[in-house]
């Protein structure tokens, strides 16, 4: 087992780990807390205007460079860097779990499974293919191609460190693309960790630029910036509205990855033990910190009071504590924010008439951990079953017809996973086409693979950060006709 002690983190701009330039007397810095038990574990640098300028500069000439190597030769830095991401698998675990709370094993299948992604877009790199399209007259050829953007400017989030940067920079890289990603400020250690594998692996120096400080500040200076040529941000739909339009004003690409209130659907003929089971797994990973994370259970009302009973003893056995310990299954909130989120959505529905059947409290007053819960009886104005949750509460309602619960998935203006269980095919089918969301998954949770596009529609965003489609977002088409003479 790792002992891997937390690092400091650092900046990482052209090619050297460094600290923020001055911002008046000293570099700006910010305390990196355990979530586990509230003790500052590390340091963070914060980058300045002046920083950013050299992140600026570097992914400019890091593009340069890197637009040149050939996709065979990307291909094997890239797969170099997964392998050392497996070598690294133990420590890197570790590190997220003391800044994130995650268990330790869902730490670990996050490590592996960014490899994994790596290595899949290596691949990806070397079949971006172009199209010669038939001419209407003679000596004329036509062609298209496909040419990486240029300069990516990306913002991740806390929740998943490495696989939320990994997506991004790996796509870029392998379309031939530079990056200045903005990590995540609560969990930046295991995102420098991905990063030094790449360092590591050869990745030229000003290819992959990590910065973090405030974000407000650093979006609202790269995504104008003319350097900057793609914009893609993971996060709430508050900020990706704001930094889409933002982009919009300067004409720049981007790709939005934002919340979701997923739906899932227990039909009548389901398999309700199996529901019962994936759905208690699915809903506290990452303790309910997911954006494609079931959130609003939708019961036949025929199975709904076994389903209730049989979720709620499933949750009421499940071990809460650090995520570094033995036989845990789910760690801490990542901050203070997050349990006063959960303390004020449990509060309005209560106060509203709404049942608590277990849970409903901050666990002890030292980390940041909070009841896995599950309310009935919401009513309809209940804040939890409009707003997202992300965290670890269950509202679980009856329906009693198909239009009906097809109507009620529909209803909010998310549209990023749902998720259903029948053992009808033509119920699956008709879920499928009627449900609106970027992603369905029916009788298990099979979202996120490298291979399958990711992504959502109406409020939870637009492109894909999975499958062929996520290098769509990383390359211009160019078309070009030549006439013999
Ligand atoms: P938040 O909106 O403050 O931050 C979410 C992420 O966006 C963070 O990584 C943050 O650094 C970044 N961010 C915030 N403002 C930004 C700006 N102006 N420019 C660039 N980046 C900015 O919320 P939070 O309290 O950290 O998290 C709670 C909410 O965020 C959740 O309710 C959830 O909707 C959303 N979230 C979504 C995902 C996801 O995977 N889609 C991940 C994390 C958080």
């Amino acid at each position: 087992m790792s002992t891997a002690s937390y690092p400091d983190v650092l900046l990482f701009i052209d090619g050297v780990w460094r600290e923020g330039s001055r911002h008046g007397g000293s570099p700006a810095s910010q305390p990196i807390v355990d979530p586990a038990t509230e003790e500052v574990i590390g340091t963070l640098a914060h980058a300045s205007i002046a920083d950013l300028d050299d992140a600026l500069a570097a992914a400019e000439k890091g593009f340069a460079t890197w637009k040149r190597v050939p996709a065979h030769e990307r291909y094997k830095i890239m797969r170099k860097a997964a392998d050392i991401l497996r070598e690294r698998a133990e420590d890197i675990s570790r590190i997220m779990t003391m800044e994130q709370g995650k268990p330790l094993a869902e730490a670990r299948v996050e490590t592996l499974a960014a490899a994994d992604i790596i290595d899949w877009f290596a691949e990806e790199g070397r079949r971006q293919y172009g199209r010669v399209i038939a001419p209407r007259a003679e000596n004329i050829h036509q062609v298209v191609v496909r040419e990486p953007v240029g300069v990516v400017a990306a913002f991740t989030p806390w929740n998943f460190p490495i696989n939320q940067a990994v997506r991004k920079a790996s796509a870029a890289l392998a379309a031939g693309c530079s990056i200045i990603l903005k990590g995540p400020e609560d969990t930046p250690a295991s995102c420098a960790a991905l990063f030094k594998a790449y360092q590591d692996a050869g990745v030229p120096a000003g290819v992959v630029n990590l910065v973090f400080g405030v974000p407000s500040e650093i979006s609202q200076y790269l995504i104008p910036h003319p350097i900057v040529k793609k914009i893609t941000f993971t996060g709430s739909t508050v900020v990706g509205k704001q930094l889409a339009a933002l982009a919009g004003a300067h004409m720049k690409r981007v790709t939005m990855e934002l919340g979701g209130h997923a739906p899932a659907v227990v039909f009548e003929d389901a398999d309700l033990d199996h529901a019962v089971k994936l759905l208690s797994g699915a809903k506290f990973r990452n303790a309910g910190q997911v954006c494609v994370s079931p959130t609003r259970f939708l019961v036949h009302e025929n199975l709904y009071d076994k389903f209730v009973d049989g979720f709620t003893e499933a949750v009421k056995g499940m071990k809460v504590g650090n995520g570094l310990e033995d036989g845990v299954r789910m760690g801490p909130l990542v901050n203070s924010r997050r349990i006063d989120a959960m303390e004020a959505l449990t509060a309005d529905a209560v106060q509203k008439g709404a049942t608590l059947r277990t849970g409903g409290s901050r666990i002890g007053n030292k980390g940041y951990f909070f009841e896995p819960t599950v309310l009935t009886d919401l009513p309809p104005d209940a804040r939890i079953l409009n707003e997202e949750p992300f965290g670890p509460l269950v509202p679980i309602q009856p329906f009693t017809s198909t239009e009906a619960v097809i109507a009620e998935a529909n209803r909010l203006p998310y549209g990023l996973a749902a998720y259903a269980y029948t053992t009808s095919s033509a119920t699956a089918e008709d879920f499928s086409r009627r449900v609106e969301s970027g992603m369905i998954s029916i009788n298990h949770h099979g979202l996120a693979l490298p291979e399958v596009p990711f992504g959502g529609i109406k409020d939870s965003g637009y492109g894909s950060e999975g499958g062929t489609e996520a290098m769509e977002a990383y390359v211009n088409t160019k078309f070009v006709t030549r006439f013999a003479v």
